[in-house]
């Protein structure tokens, strides 16, 4: 993977010149593969970074699609991801004169993931079968699977 893509380097921006960025980046760099989370399609960044006196200021749109488990049936499900990130950055901070923004990408992606999702936008098919299931009177013996055989 490419760790340029994700280096700004102040000294470009110096007078006043601000720095276009538009990459399609592979989700790899989240390093983020589990389970529960997943990411498979490419994260797409457009943005700017310039100076102020005394800030790096980097404003970039991201668009990508993370992978959740439904709530209910347990379905791998995509929800797209659309995020602003305005980062606002010392620069009495960065004396390598360089600004790495992968980890603030991370962050930033990781904290617009919703803790549940549903598939079928909302309407999983087998949310009826949950409501049945859990309306159920406890002391009556359920047996969820046996209409399946
Ligand atoms: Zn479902």
């Amino acid at each position: 993977m490419n760790k340029d893509l994700f280096i700004i380097y102040i000294e470009r921006l110096k007078n006043e010149h601000v720095e276009k960025i538009e990459e399609t980046i592979a989700p790899d760099f989240l390093e983020i593969e589990e389970n529960e989370l997943s990411f498979k399609d490419p994260v797409h960044m457009k943005g700017r970074a310039y100076l102020t006196n005394k800030h790096l200021i980097l404003d970039l749109q991201v668009k990508t699609s993370a992978l959740l488990p439904c709530a209910i049936c347990n379905l791998p499900t995509p929800q797209p991801i659309e995020e602003k990130l305005t980062l606002t950055v010392e620069l009495s901070d960065t004396p390598s004169q360089v600004y790495d923004f992968s980890e603030d990408l991370r962050t930033a992606l990781l904290l617009t993931v919703p803790q549940f999702i549903e598939c079928e936008g909302g309407s999983c098919p087998h949310r009826k079968e949950t409501e049945k299931y859990f309306s159920e009177p406890k002391e009556k013996i359920h047996t969820p699977f046996s209409d399946l055989d």
